[in-house]
């Protein structure tokens, strides 16, 4: 499964934030191929469609989809060079497909700030800097092998090396791998190299309670935001510590709470729905009086690679798609009277899904 590490400074709120998401967490016995590993949060999906469904269908049981975090400890100054857990942390993030890069936004005396005083930007730098220079002593290692083959004319060699030539003259510049224009071949070169800085990212703004409430961007939180809008990254503001409390409430007393303090809904759900969305990830459902369930899939795959996520005997098997929009069903009301209104469509191999299909595979067995 595809997971996001939560990174961040010190004392930002990433252990609060993490511990919010565990709590907060999926019934695992619905989700048996997630990992399993203390450092690893599941979170079920939150979706209107699937209550939209569940009312009209009225099933047995409705099962969310769900998405994992992965808390990603210790990083500091100098963890590029081995400082701190350093290298083990960098590992770490070599493993994650996106990052949720966690900044602190509030301003707390009893809270002691890592570098002496509340400045997001430096922070951000801080992180960034070190996961540059990881990058540029991979880069540096590969040149020096591939620039031998590449003085013997190897082809591939001399267009490997001018790709991380590029690279390496980004991260001299403290700039990351992200803001490197590449071509999809020269993407696809680079690849295996599991760069830290080509991750996706987002930045969660931690702000105090007072401010969450208010209701409006602080001026720390407005810095980050001019900061990501230059990278084209999205900015989330949260308060960990109402995340933690909301953490701990299920259904109405959630419900609640949330209206007590005057907001729509729990931080954790804009997270979840940004590192989706920054994954590529989108959803579609099956729907039948047994179960009502969502399912993730990476947007661009086609019907039988979608089959596959529920089992892979579908995926082998598979025949054919009956696929009906999640709007057109809840128009229609009914699945006979979609199809009535020919709204179900049969799809084949070459099919590619799309977020809110309902779906009911056709396979043999
Ligand atoms: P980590 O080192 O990044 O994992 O940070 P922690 O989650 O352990 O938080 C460090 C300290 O900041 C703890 O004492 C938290 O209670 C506090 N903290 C975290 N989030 C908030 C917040 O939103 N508001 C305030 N005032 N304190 C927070």
């Amino acid at each position: 499964a595809l997971t996001t590490g939560i990174v961040g400074l010190p004392n930002v709120g990433k252990s609060t934030l993490f511990n919010a998401i565990t709590q907060a967490g999926a019934e695992s016995a619905n989700y048996p191929f997630c990992t399993i590993d203390p450092n690893v949060g599941i979170v079920e999906v939150p979706d209107e469609r699937l209550d939209k469904l569940t009312e009209l269908i009225v099933p047995k049981k409705t099962i969310p989809t769900a998405f994992e975090f992965t808390d990603i400890a210790g990083i500091v100054k100098g963890a590029s060079k081995g400082e701190g857990l350093g290298n083990k942390f960098l590992s770490h993030i070599r493993q994650v497909d996106a990052i949720s890069h966690v900044v602190r936004c509030f301003d707390d005396e009893n809270i002691t700030h890592v570098s002496g005083q509340v400045d997001p930007i430096s922070d951000i730098e801080t992180i960034n800097l070190e996961l540059i220079l990881a990058d540029l002593e991979s880069v540096e290692k590969r040149l020096t092998r591939v620039s031998k083959m590449a003085k013997q004319k190897d082809k591939e060699a001399m267009a490997e090396a001018a790709v991380l030539e590029k690279l390496q003259a980004a991260f001299e510049n403290e700039m990351s791998a992200r803001s490197v224009e590449l071509t999809d071949d020269e993407k696809k070169v680079i690849h295996g190299m599991h760069l830290l800085t080509i991750k996706p990212v987002l930045y969660v703004a931690n702000v105090s309670e007072e401010d969450l409430l208010a209701g409006e961007d602080n001026e720390y939180v407005k810095k980050v935001k001019a900061y990501a809008a230059k990278e084209g990254a999205e900015v989330i503001t949260v308060c960990a510590r109402i995340e933690s409390e909301l953490s701990e409430l299920d259904g109405d007393e959630k419900q609640e709470f949330l209206e007590d303090l005057g907001i729509a809904e729990p931080g954790l759900n804009k997270l979840i729905r940004a590192a989706y969305q920054l994954l590529g990830l989108a959803t579609y459902f099956t729907a039948g009086v047994q179960e009502v369930r969502a399912w993730t899939f990476r947007k661009g795959i086609k019907a039988p690679q979608a089959a596959g996520i529920i089992h892979t005997d579908f995926e082998r098997g598979f025949i054919r798609a009956e696929v009906v929009s999640y709007d057109d069903l809840i128009a229609a009301g009914s699945e006979g009277a979609a199809k009535e209104q020919g709204k179900l469509r049969l799809e084949g191999k070459e099919y590619i899904v799309k977020d809110g299909d309902v779906i009911h595979f056709r396979f043999n067995v």
